[in-house]
């Protein structure tokens, strides 16, 4: 059917009307709203994009992600997402994602696909050895010497998406590795 504005201004006012005769909005869209997510799994998470830390829905059919959006009940951002949040699900559902740890050896030019246990491994042994490498336990001020113990070939950044708890222990563990270059990525 051919649509002209005079005819759709009077379809929207017929709507209207009959929203407010009846209280309620016209059945069709209200069970189109109760149906698109209806029976799915629901869990909550927060946007990972940046520090204003909106909360999100994330809906789920068969272990695969089928919709994701503002979460209403939380404080921050009460529903709302912005352009980038709203797009969160093309992240979720992509096949150019990466699912499994690929690694380069240096001097190499092909990528390995690597286990988690392998990765974490060799992360922790690069860590420790970067660590003992750059290790400075005293310092010269002023013709005294000091113990810092301080390690100044590493730093350290928390992202977006840690909670309280999160910073509180990536902190605790910066401090134990010595880490005084440790950061937010929301200050910067
Ligand atoms: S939805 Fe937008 S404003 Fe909210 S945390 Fe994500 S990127 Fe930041």
């Amino acid at each position: 059917m051919d649509i002209s504005r005079r005819n759709f201004l009077k379809g929207s006012a017929l709507a209207a009307g009959s929203v407010a005769v009846s209280g309620k909005p016209a059945k069709a869209s209200a069970d189109s709203t109760e149906l698109r997510t209806k029976g799915l799994e629901v869990t909550t998470t927060v946007c990972p994009y940046c520090a204003v830390g909106c909360g999100m829905v994330v809906h789920t059919k068969n272990g695969k992600v089928v919709n994701i959006e503002g979460d209403t009940e939380h404080p921050i951002n009460e529903g709302s997402l912005c352009s980038k949040g709203s797009a969160m699900f093309q992240v979720a559902n992509n096949e150019r994602r990466l699912t499994k740890v690929k690694y380069r050896a240096p001097k190499s030019d092909t990528w390995e696909e690597k286990s988690w246990d392998w990765t974490m491994n060799r992360i922790a042994e690069l860590m420790k050895e970067t660590r003992d490498r750059n290790f400075v336990k005293e310092e010269k001020i002023k013709g005294e010497r000091y113990t810092v113990n301080r390690n100044d070939g590493m730093a350290i950044l928390g992202g977006a998406a840690l909670d309280n708890e999160e910073c509180y222990l990536l902190s605790k563990f910066a401090r134990a590795m010595g880490v005084g270059y440790l950061e937010h990525q929301a200050r910067i």
